[in-house]
């Protein structure tokens, strides 16, 4: 989880990374960052908050630039240090680097020990500043930024969309499996690429198309390039993004998410349908799945359920009262709606299982009849390693107990997840071009301790499977 971005434009970029970052918001909201160059000076500004609060006018003046990139954080590996807001900045032999990522990588440690043993030093807890490492080190031999990303894509295991800007150049590129978002748009005067499709739409840009797996994207005043860096049969894209994570008005993979999301709720009618009398969706995530629900099932959408949404940054006491109040400043029940209805409650997951609890018990003193849930994915039965806050396989509800068990834990009248087949149709990709591992438990790279379903990764002339260690180089010239 976070957000990236990278703009080239001739008419300057800070405030058009402060749009694309503020639509990326969603993704992170544990602090935000920009970094710009303008031919000749390097400027930067980066703090904890959103996005609205970090920068202000005069901050946006004064990053100067026709090239930048930004980042929004939800800390995953790190934690939530002052030092580790991305981007990170570097200067060696006179050139500016700025760096900024999205996903999780699963050698970190081996890599930070590796790194160390060679007498490097860091300044963060972050995987971001050994991707910077692992770049510079490379950089410093061959001078030569390609070589240096390919390199990284050699050393580097799990998932990594990163914006990178040298000098004048943005470069950006995605892990050889994709497993996190990342698009690019063409603007009036230049050219952006973002996690999600929002960020270019927020800048009344085209959406050109994704960002391959494997590839990487070099953009300056004089346009784009790409280079296929890495190839690989079946991609891994995080079936998250399309359940949850990303907002519904993003494109990805060429699909809209919110008509993903549709053709969820209308499997799940078609899977579990229930003579209710009203729709609801939990909001916002539930939303969408809860239209295609109520659409395909011809059951009125109704909602039951208010949300608050300045909840952001609420302060909430610590005891156990105090936090089940904070689910009723946070979503309130419409009673006159809800009273002696039968309600069909949409929501996309049940990942600890207490929202879901809180809120069938919401419902219910609400005077709700029956509460029928209905979720938008499968049970999550393991965690995630590579980037979405997930968490252990002890606190997620659905890892040791069958659907029957939650459903009496959450107290509703019924339960049904989407299956997996129903899920992977709505998405409309193939089911080997998606990260399921929180689904199965099978992920798209070796972790240990856990099963891989291994994908085969040609980088540069050389080959790996994604569930081994090393790479072999097989044959070829360095560059392709
Ligand atoms: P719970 O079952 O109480 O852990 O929370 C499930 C709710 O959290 C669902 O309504 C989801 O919309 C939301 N959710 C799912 N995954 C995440 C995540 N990785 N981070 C934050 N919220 C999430």
């Amino acid at each position: 989880m976070c957000g990236i971005v990278g703009i080239v434009d001739a008419g300057g970029v800070s405030f058009s990374l402060y749009y694309a970052l503020f639509a990326l918001q969603h993704r992170g909201q544990e602090s935000a960052g920009i970094s710009t160059y303008d031919g000749s000076r390097f400027y930067k500004y980066k703090g904890q908050g959103l996005v609205a609060e970090v920068f202000d006018e005069d901050i946006l003046e004064f990053l100067d630039g026709n090239v930048g990139v930004g980042h929004v954080r939800y800390p995953t590996t790190g934690g939530n240090l002052p030092e580790n807001v991305q981007p990170f900045n570097f200067r060696f032999k006179n050139h500016f680097f700025a760096i900024a990522h999205n996903g999780n990588l699963i050698n970190a440690r081996a890599l930070r020990e590796e790194f160390e043993r060679k007498g490097e030093i860091f300044s963060t807890t972050t995987d971001t500043e050994l991707i910077a490492s692992a770049i510079v080190d490379e950089f410093r031999r061959s001078e030569n930024i390609i070589d240096a990303i390919v390199h990284c894509m050699r050393i580097l295991r799990g998932s990594y969309s990163v914006v990178l800007m040298l000098d004048g150049t943005l470069y950006a590129f995605r892990d050889p499996v994709g497993i996190k978002p990342l698009c690019i748009g063409k603007t009036v005067s230049g050219y952006i690429v973002a996690s999600e499709s929002v960020a270019i739409d927020a800048l009344s840009g085209e959406l050109i198309r994704d960002v391959r797996p494997g590839e990487l994207i070099q953009i300056d005043e004089s346009g784009m390039n790409s280079i296929q860096l890495a190839i690989s049969a079946h991609m891994a894209h995080c079936i998250f993004e399309f359940i949850y994570f990303a907002r519904a008005d993003s494109v990805i993979e060429g699909k809209l998410v919110y008509d993903v999301r549709r053709r969820i709720g209308e499997h799940l009618h078609d899977e579990a349908p229930v003579k209710g009398d009203m729709v609801s969706p939990v909001p916002d995530s539930g939303t969408s799945i809860a239209i295609g629900y109520a659409h395909y099932s011809r059951i009125p959408y109704l909602e039951g359920l208010m949300k608050n949404r300045y909840m952001g940054r609420t302060f909430i006491k610590s005891s156990q009262q105090e936090r089940e109040n904070a689910v009723k400043i946070k979503l309130n029940p419409i009673k006159e709606h809800i009273k002696d209805k039968s309600v069909v409650l949409v929501d996309d997951s049940i990942v600890r299982g207490t929202t879901s609890g809180h809120i069938v018990e919401l419902m219910k003193e609400a005077g709700a009849a029956e509460v029928h849930v209905r979720i938008g994915s499968p049970q999550i039965i393991a965690p995630c390693y590579l980037g979405v806050d997930m968490p252990t396989r002890e606190e997620l509800i659905a890892s040791s107990r069958p659907v029957e068990e939650v459903r009496q834990r959450i107290a509703a009248t019924s339960l049904h997840h989407i299956s997996l087949p129903a899920l992977i149709e709505s998405i409309g990709l193939d089911m080997k071009d998606l990260c399921v591992g929180c689904l199965t438990g099978m992920y798209p790279v070796q972790i240990e301790g856990e099963v891989c379903s291994p994908r085969i990764v040609d980088i540069a002339g050389g080959t790996y499977q994604t569930e081994l260690e090393s790479f072999e180089r097989s044959h070829g010239s360095k560059n392709k």
